[in-house]
């Protein structure tokens, strides 16, 4: 074949060579914890290679050590994730959480200065203002609508602009579905870049990734992502990964190795397992979620959608935006009730088929209340500068039929609003 296969395609075997697992069809668990040598000089080599010792030469591969430093559940893995970003290098993690944690300690130093969208995932908004000013590092924030000259002003007026070591940013901001433009970030990133200093630009795709949104092509360095979401997708597994460069990989590799926060083989093979329908569900996911939306849209118990299907012209900002970057509308919907907490929560308490849990991209549908559970850390008033009030319900839309759905939202409203 000389055609280019696509990466669904390639979902069920890529990276993987079943000659050498006894042609077992199916990347086994390799539940291992060291690997063999065949001799010491081998040893020496693959040492020399995972250390950056020395060069790896044409054609010599990193041979398996230890499984902190490589597994071939965890290669396969992220050989086959790098497809989908077109990607150069890929490394896996325990957690979402792990992924970004490593990633900010990498690139960020005492004294230096990140640039931050907001709203961000609770976890990350709390490692990066909670424990990052421990080892002295600085944030500054800028919110989805501000310009690009609007956004300089804000790290020049920190007095620490020559410390700016990288823009990290979530597009689309959770729960809200508000856009944020990677290439401009892009712009701020090189604005900030000197000679001898290269600020770099991280997006959590977790929201849109990695079907729908490709932040590499955008002009972002890494892309990060809970795993756990749309990638595992069945509720079943917490993991990680990180994407970009084989320049910047290594490093983020490198200290991996010495956080020891690498998956385990175990969530490896789950992951991969997961990949072979990664493309399925989603298609699914977004399709029914055009449809939850269009019924929400309509609905007298509805007071607003937060969709990005919902973006209209007349909203040039955030409408170029998605033109730009989003492939479809994505799984994901936010709406407010009309009335409060109440209605809110009488909602919540009468879907039957939807599950009352946070987490989201898997195949059963989910719905939480952002105001007191994902969102609760958020400072009161900022979270109701960022319409997270407490009248909206997150809805993460599953695999089932979209009309099972639909009425269970219904019967739901009905029951909210008695
Ligand atoms: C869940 C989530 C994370 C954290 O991932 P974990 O796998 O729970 O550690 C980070 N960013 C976003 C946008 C998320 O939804």
């Amino acid at each position: 074949m000389t055609k280019k296969l696509r990466p669904e395609s390639l979902m069920m075997s890529y990276g993987y060579k079943p000659e050498l697992s006894e042609g077992a069809v199916k990347c086994p668990i390799f539940q291992t914890s060291t690997f063999v040598f065949k001799n010491a000089e081998e040893g020496k080599a693959f040492f020399e290679i995972a250390y950056g010792h020395r060069q790896q030469q044409v054609g010599e591969e990193l041979g398996l050590i230890y499984s902190r430093i490589n597994n071939p559940d965890l290669e396969i893995l992220e050989n086959r994730l790098t497809l989908w970003d077109e990607a150069e290098e890929c490394a896996v993690f325990e957690s979402g959480m792990a992924a970004i944690s490593t990633v900010l300690l990498e690139f960020l130093k005492p004294g230096d200065l990140l640039l931050i969208s907001s709203p961000l995932y609770g976890g990350s908004d709390h490692f990066i203002k909670k424990i990052l000013p421990k080892f002295g590092i600085h944030y500054a924030e800028f919110r989805v609508g501000q310009s690009k000259e609007e956004i300089i002003e804000i790290v020049e007026k920190t007095g620490k602009a020559d410390k700016l070591a990288l823009v990290y940013i979530e597009t689309p901001a959770n729960p809200t579905n508000d856009l944020i433009d990677i290439r401009s970030s892009k712009e701020i990133a090189a604005h900030f870049s000197t000679g001898d200093k290269e600020v770099f630009v991280a997006v959590d795709n977790t929201y849109l990734g990695p079907i729908w949104q490709h932040p590499l092509k955008h002009g972002a360095d890494l892309v990060l992502y809970s795993a756990t979401k749309y990638i595992g997708g069945h509720s079943d597994v917490i993991a990680g990964a990180c994407l970009g460069s084989k320049r910047l990989l290594n490093r983020v590799k490198g200290l991996r190795t010495f956080l020891g926060n690498m998956a385990s083989p175990n969530t490896g093979w789950l992951l991969l397992r997961s990949l072979e329908t990664l493309k399925a569900r989603m298609d699914i996911q977004a399709n029914n979620a055009n449809k939850v939306a269009a019924f929400l849209n309509t609905h007298p118990s509805v007071e607003k959608v937060y969709f990005i299907g919902n973006i209209t012209e007349a909203d040039k900002e955030q409408y170029t935006i998605r033109q730009k970057q989003c492939l479809t509308n994505g799984g994901m919907i936010s709406f407010d009730i009309k009335g409060s907490e109440k209605e809110a929560f009488k909602f919540l308490n009468a879907l039957q088929l939807i599950k009352l849990a946070v987490s989201l991209g898997s195949t059963e549908s989910l719905a939480e209340h952002p105001a007191t559970m994902t969102h609760v850390d958020v400072d009161k008033t900022l979270r109701n500068q960022l319409s997270i009030t407490e009248k909206m319900i997150r809805l993460s839309i599953g695999v089932e039929h979209y009309e099972d759905i639909i009425d269970d939202i219904n019967s739901a409203l009905m029951a909210a609003s008695v």
